[in-house]
């Protein structure tokens, strides 16, 4: 492959799976912080730096609650959302679907009015500003049970917010079983949202059975322990149900030891429409780049391997076709040039 990061860059990238919350960079907390003193968040640039370098996941929980703490308004909501176009537009990302948790904020005081104007004034600068596409995944905090379900499919349901495409669960799965939310993913499905939980990152390949049997997944968010399940690597493989796999996110939890040891080459080697994302991308030291680059580097895959990836976030997308026919033409003229210049 000619220079692995210019051709990386060059593609026109989808991204699956990020957090809201969790996508806050230095900039945007800084100015959270600036915003609210209150939270106790350092409003120093260099104290900021430090405070977010990864360490363990209990200081990765405290970040992510410091910076879920400081939303308190519209503007603060905005600021998290301009600042991850930013961000996604400096790494050539064209689309993303955000996860989103409104019970979360709800919980914590933040107006629902509030969170939703703040999602459609950031997605407008977005598109605006920043030429990138956002869509939303309102997802239900699974450790909060099924009153969390609930409530996060009424608000869905009833507000219904320009953009939100697909309904989600996240948080532990251990003790969390997939099963309980099936009456709020049915309600979602039957309202045209698309249905993508979290499955098989902490637990083993019965959550992704579940997932897919129980709510309808269209995609899975992780997915890692399929590696596991020749069954279920067959039926992921057979009905093209795209995995949202975040490699450094799964390194940073200790889910898996290292890129090289990631199932993704497993899932890739059985015909799996795999999908690189980020996460929680600054809290883990994660960027969708870089995730990129280390599977193409780790796994030595060439730069039609690379491009394959791409292109599998778009059509694993909620994208509209003729949106998607332009990316992946984008994606297809960018490899040929690069093929060009190798030759
Ligand atoms: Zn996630």
């Amino acid at each position: 492959m000619l220079d692995p990061r210019a051709f990386i860059h060059a593609l026109p990238k989808v991204e699956l799976h990020v957090h809201l919350v969790g996508s806050a960079g230095v900039d945007t907390v800084l100015t959270l912080a600036r915003r609210h003193p209150e939270a106790g968040v350092p409003a120093d640039r260099a104290a900021l730096e430090r405070f977010f370098v990864f360490r363990d996941f209990d200081h990765f929980l405290k970040v992510y609650w410091a910076v879920q703490s400081m939303l308190k308004d519209r503007n603060d909501i905005r600021t998290l959302v301009t600042g991850l176009a930013a961000e996604l537009a400096r790494q050539n990302v064209r689309y993303a679907e955000v996860t989103v948790t409104p019970y979360n904020h709800l919980l914590d005081g933040l107006p629902g009015d509030e969170l939703l104007t703040g999602l459609v004034e950031g997605r407008a600068v977005a598109k605006a500003e920043h030429g990138v596409e956002l869509a939303w995944c309102f997802d239900i905090p699974g450790e909060k049970g099924v009153r969390a379900g609930r409530e996060t499919a009424v608000f869905a349901l009833r507000e219904r917010p320009d953009g939100l495409v697909s309904f989600g669960l996240g948080g532990p799965e251990i003790g969390v079983g997939r099963a309980q939310f099936e009456p709020f993913f049915t309600a979602a499905r039957e309202a045209g949202l698309h249905s993508v939980p979290h499955a098989g990152e902490t637990s083993g390949p019965a959550t992704i059975w579940s997932a897919v049997h129980d709510l309808g997944a269209e995609r899975i968010g992780h997915g890692t322990s399929c590696a596991t399940d020749p069954a279920l690597l067959a039926y992921l493989a057979e009905h093209r149900v795209p995995l949202e796999v975040c490699p450094t996110s799964n390194v940073r939890t200790r889910q898996v030891p290292s890129i090289a040891a990631h199932p993704v080459r497993r899932m890739l080697d059985h015909g799996l429409v795999v999908t690189l994302n980020t996460d929680d991308p600054p809290m883990f030291g994660a960027t969708l780049e870089g995730e990129y680059l280390e599977v193409a580097t780790t796994l030595g895959l060439r730069a039609a391997e690379v491009a394959a990836l791409a292109r599998n976030a778009v059509e694993a997308s909620f994208l509209g076709e003729a949106a998607k026919a332009e990316l992946l033409a984008e994606i297809d003229l960018v490899t040929l040039e690069a093929h060009a210049e190798t030759s």
